[in-house]
């Protein structure tokens, strides 16, 4: 058991502001987002806002617990660049955090977050990585934590959370994990994940580790398109907020979902509608949309894209081929920019894909008959429109289905 480390809030810390109608409120957790949002109807989450003068990003915890998260590598693929005729094209392996997901960044700020409130208990609901992450940076900070998962969550998720001391508690489906936090947070737990319906987003103090995604890639050539495996869109709006308080022109930020929501939303639908559908690419799954997500869109010129599984099996072949293992999910960044780039669309821009989490962990089914053998993956799978249209060989989808999201 280690000792509890101390956390203090950055003096700089000066407020909080809806993503919706900026309307300003004092620091506090604010659960169902903005009150005046919230009071209209209009679930919207909050951002951090900061006393001016600072070069760069600002954390509310810069002395959080660290397990050593960020400074990913980023890694040029020219030979993918070329074949979708782009300027650049590099890869952030955000699997290189220590739990092997991008949610290492927000989970230390969390942690720290939940210290600083004095809770006892963190609670996340979680389809393997966020739940993983989360249970390491409690061990580490020696705070007590439960992951509420569905059956579906692969047996490596299931070993590494538990070791590291934290509860697991399974549930029938992804909304029944929702109304287990809601029980938890009014007996006094920390939230770590979303767990409101019509969904925010994660508490805006973890949100705010993404903006290290964004000062990492400002370090170096600026990209004009940044694409991210998207469902709530914290880490959407994360890499937005980030780039924007860098003061950097905001690159075109491209969400790769499995199945059209927010390019429904982008088209006119309501944020708050349900938006079924079935994919394998659990980490990105779930009926949801966040207006937190809609505005990251909208406020870079951005673009949702649509990645039936197939179309990220295939990208998931193209990037093993460079040799890069991504989870079916991540891969999902690749699949999206190619059918962004079709017929030289993109032609001469520089874009990054955000890799989220490794295949070694969750593969997404992959069929080992359709793997190639000892050729380059095929760019006629990877040119191919990452399609609306339902996928012909789906398995177990009400399976996939129950994981969702974190
Ligand atoms: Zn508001």
């Amino acid at each position: 058991m280690s000792t509890r480390p101390s956390t203090a809030v950055t003096s700089r810390l000066s407020g909080m502001a809806c993503l919706r109608c900026t309307e300003t409120w004092p620091v506090a957790e604010y659960e169902a987002g903005c009150p005046r949002c919230a009071a209209e109807g209009h679930a919207s989450n909050l951002r951090l806002t900061y006393a001016p003068g600072a070069r760069g990003i600002s954390l509310p915890y810069p002395d959080a617990p660290s397990l050593g998260e960020g400074a990913t590598p980023l890694v040029p693929l020219p030979d993918l660049a070329s074949e979708l005729q782009l300027g650049g094209l590099s890869a952030k392996l955000e699997w290189c955090n220590p739990t092997g997901s991008h949610k290492d960044r927000m989970s230390a700020q969390l942690i720290a977050r939940a210290l600083d409130r004095g809770a006892a208990r963190m609670v996340a609901a979680s389809s393997g990585n966020g739940g993983l992450s989360v249970a390491a940076y409690a061990a580490r900070a020696g705070l007590a934590a439960e992951i509420a998962v569905t059956d579906a969550l692969p047996r490596v998720y299931r070993s590494a959370i538990t070791a590291h001391g934290a509860s697991l508690v399974s549930v029938a489906d992804s909304m029944a994990r929702w109304q287990h936090l809601a029980k938890r947070v009014e007996e006094g737990a920390f939230a770590a994940t979303n767990y409101k319906l019509p969904a925010i987003g994660t508490n805006p103090f973890g949100i705010e580790g993404y903006k290290t995604i964004a000062a990492e890639l400002a370090s170096g050539t600026m990209p004009d398109l940044v694409v991210v495996p998207c469902s709530r869109g914290d880490l959407l709006s994360g890499i937005r907020l980030g780039f924007e308080e860098i003061g950097e022109h905001l690159p075109m930020l491209v969400a790769a979902e499995p199945f059209p929501r927010l390019g429904r939303v982008l088209a006119g639908a309501d944020y708050r509608e349900q938006f079924a559908g079935e994919t394998a690419q659990a980490s990105i799954a779930g009926s949801t949309v966040t207006w937190q997500a809609v505005e990251a869109l909208r406020a870079s010129a951005g673009r949702a894209v649509p990645v039936a599984d197939e179309a990220a099996r295939a990208a998931q072949r193209r990037l093993a081929a460079c040799g890069l293992w991504a989870e079916l999910s991540a891969a999902s960044a690749l699949a999206a920019l190619a059918a962004l780039a079709q017929g030289g669309a993109m032609a001469g821009r520089h874009a990054v894909i955000v890799l989220t989490g490794s295949g070694l962990r969750d593969p997404g089914d992959i069929d080992p008959a359709a793997r190639p053998r000892n050729q380059t993956a095929s760019e006629e799978a990877l040119a191919q429109p990452a399609t609306t249209g339902p996928s012909p060989q789906r398995t177990e989808p009400s399976v996939q289905q129950k994981r969702e999201n974190g």
